[in-house]
């Protein structure tokens, strides 16, 4: 039994199709995250990159029926930070030692936002230099304006396929979000010189095993540089999620589903940077260090202004709601420590994989 977890291991891309799926469901999930967490060790070390969460805006034009901040949810309050407010808190990341940051918001198109958003770029490149990583999450864009961003200094940028099967992607979203869209965005990310991350939800209506060995040799084919994948979590003002159960047993299954997803594709890939997300914690207290043992070798502390963080709930019971970023700091680095892992202070933390590019 033990020798796919071996043959995995000793080799990227190693598996066929039946066998990941395997992998996946794994009987024995201590077994399948200490081949991971072992394969993480080797390829990247025991090590830790924090990025700091900026959720710098909820305003959104897309519609997704499982996302808390889609834009027929008339409940959510909407912000958006001005740019000075978002130079701080990169500013406060920056000197908390993060080496990163990562600006999300809901995805919003046109000439304001664009040149908005070159312009914080550009002030936080000013003083952040290029030793300082800009990851930005920002939806589908033209490339001109993925263009734009990477000149004005961001340099890695993460958009999830959400799931690599075009008939369930169709089946979560209203017709005119498309999913061939969606992939081309991340081919075009690439052709701007971007890392690039994408990554799936786990435990979706209708999703099968085979469906997400299917995203991770999506992950694979597409050649992606970072991974940011996260259970489903249902959010009630949603149309998926307003009749959705939701008990003990289903959030320890899908938490489960969250680390075996993180384990099959450490397992696959080796090199890339793989996030632990926050929706792993808001399964479980510990849900983001149990990532890394599962072979996550990303945290990305909310760095959020905390009057901001409720506005900005794309599921139920998102974790540090009332916390500042101080206390976050504090509290992720007695976590990281308590595990045994080192945090890389004041590094960027690139991809392996796109070093070897
Ligand atoms: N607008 C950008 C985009 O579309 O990539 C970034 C913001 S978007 C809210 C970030 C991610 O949140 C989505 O890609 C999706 O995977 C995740 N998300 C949304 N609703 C979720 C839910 N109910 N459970 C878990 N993850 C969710």
């Amino acid at each position: 039994m033990t020798s796919l977890l071996d043959k995995a291991a000793g080799a990227p891309r190693a598996l066929t199709h039946r066998e990941l799926a395997e992998v996946l469901t794994w009987p024995d999930t201590e077994a399948l995250y200490a081949a991971a967490y072992a394969v993480k060790c080797r390829e990247i070390g025991r090590r830790v990159s924090f990025r700091g969460l900026i959720e710098f805006g909820n305003a959104c034009c897309k519609d997704c029926y499982y996302c808390g901040i889609r834009k027929s949810n008339g409940k959510v309050r909407r912000y958006r930070m001005d740019a000075d407010e978002i130079v701080r808190e990169a500013e406060w990341a920056h000197k908390a030692g993060y080496g990163s940051v990562v600006l999300q918001s809901g995805e919003l198109t046109g000439e304001a936002n664009a040149s908005f958003v070159e312009d914080v770029l550009k002030r936080i490149h000013g003083f952040g230099g290029d030793e300082f990583g800009v990851t930005i999450s920002l939806g589908e864009q033209p490339e001109e304006t993925y263009r734009r961003w990477r000149e004005a200094g961001a340099h890695r940028y993460l958009l999830r396929i959400e799931t690599s099967n075009p008939q369930l992607y169709a089946k979560l979203h209203p017709a005119d979000h498309s999913w061939e869209r969606r992939r081309d965005c991340l081919r075009a990310l690439r052709r701007c010189g971007y890392q690039v991350g994408s990554g799936v939800m786990s435990g979706l209506p209708g999703q099968t095993a085979d469906d997400l060995a299917s995203d991770i040799e999506f992950f694979a084919s597409e050649d992606l540089d970072m991974i940011g994948m996260g259970p489903y979590i249902p959010h009630a003002d949603t149309p998926l999620g307003k009749d959705a159960p939701w008990t003990p047993e289903l959030r320890r299954e899908r938490l489960e589903l969250g680390l075996r997803m993180i384990a099959a594709t450490r397992l696959y890939l080796h090199d890339v940077n793989i996030a632990a997300a926050t929706a792993l914690q808001a399964l479980a207290d510990d849900g983001r260090e149990r990532g890394l043992l599962a072979g996550a070798n990303v945290i990305m502390p909310n760095v959020t202004e905390t009057r901001y963080r409720s506005d900005y709930q794309l599921y139920a019971g998102k974790p540090c709601l009332n916390e500042n970023s101080g206390l976050c700091r504090g509290c992720l680095e007695r976590r990281v420590g308590a595990i045994g892992e080192t945090i890389l202070w004041n590094r960027r933390g690139d991809s392996p994989h796109w070093g070897k590019r």
